[in-house]
């Protein structure tokens, strides 16, 4: 079996034309546009370029950039007060605080001060508690391209048996949490499953998102399974997945490619939590 590729980059460019077609009907109806304010603090390379990826697509889809870049420096303090003044800005639909902060920074109390209503990363305690009860609210964006990518494709998910490797808070728990609510029978391994072969094996939905190279082969597909690969490693010869794409790509019967699967899905879901952000604080459900 050869299996189907999953162009996640194509789905993301369709979804991303639909998104500005939704955009611009929304800002006509409320005179105004939707406003994304990306935080990044220090001058990381790879956080860089990330944060410049996601203004660039924003601004391409009607969004307004409200960018703020902290020096290294930044205490807790200031960019506790950055966000809180990104928080009480009606101009400021959603707020992102780019991740990792610089050495000595702790995120979680940051990323909390960030109201529900804003938060389109879907990371603060309050949005985790939504998501974990089944309410409305904005969710974590790679595990909702994940979702996206199933659907375009056309895999079931409800019914299937899903297997969801690692149980990060960013990416594997609420993932697990979305497959479950869709009517999948999830199982989460992580770092202690013992014989995760076994385990994966089973699945007709694998999702690797484990951080570890190459770590999903032929051997842990079930044939005809749909593979997706969350993870993203810089090697010498390119950006890498978790699974083994040769070898997996023979036996399985969808596979997202690593780039071009999850990644793109990843800022696209930014963009349309930044509109569902400005419809919740217009009073809209979503
Ligand atoms: P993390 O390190 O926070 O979590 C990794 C999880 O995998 C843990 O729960 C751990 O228990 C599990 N794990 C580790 N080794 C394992 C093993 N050998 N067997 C089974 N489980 C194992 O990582 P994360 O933030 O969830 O990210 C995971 C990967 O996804 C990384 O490569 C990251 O770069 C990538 N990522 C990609 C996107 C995207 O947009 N495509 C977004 C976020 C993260």
């Amino acid at each position: 079996m050869t299996a189907q590729v999953i162009d996640g980059a194509a789905i993301a460019a369709r979804l991303r034309e639909r998104l500005a077609d939704d955009i611009r009907a929304f800002t006509e109806a409320s005179g105004a546009a939707p406003g994304l304010a990306t935080v990044l603090v220090g001058e990381d390379p790879a956080s860089q370029v990330y944060v410049a990826s996601k203004r660039k697509q924003a601004a391409a889809v009607g969004i307004v950039d409200h960018h703020v870049h902290l020096d290294g420096g930044a205490s807790a303090a200031e960019i506790a007060e950055t966000i809180e003044r990104l928080a009480g800005d009606p101009a400021v639909s959603g707020i992102l605080l780019q991740l990792p902060l610089p050495e000595g920074l702790d995120a979680a109390p940051l990323i909390d001060l960030i109201p529900a209503a804003k938060d389109v990363d879907g990371l603060t305690t309050l949005s985790a508690g939504l998501l974990a009860r089944g309410k409305p609210g904005l969710r974590p964006c790679t595990p909702s391209g994940v979702i996206e990518l199933l659907d375009a494709a056309g895999v079931e998910i409800s019914g299937a048996r899903a297997v969801v490797v690692g149980r990060s808070e960013l990416v594997g728990a609420p993932l697990a949490q979305l497959l479950t609510q869709r009517d999948a029978t999830v199982t989460v391994a992580h770092s202690r499953t013992r014989d995760l072969a076994a385990v994966t094996r089973a699945a007709d939905i694998l999702v690797a998102a484990a951080g570890r190279p190459g770590l999903i082969t032929a051997e842990h597909v079930q044939p005809g399974a749909a593979v997706i690969d969350v993870g993203i490693h810089r090697t010498p010869d390119g950006l890498r997945g978790d699974v083994d794409y040769d070898g997996v790509a023979e036996v399985a019967g969808w596979i997202t490619p690593v780039p071009g699967g999850v990644g793109p899905m990843t800022i696209a879901m930014l963009l349309r939590n930044t509109l569902l952000a400005a419809r919740m604080q217009r009073g809209e459900a979503i």
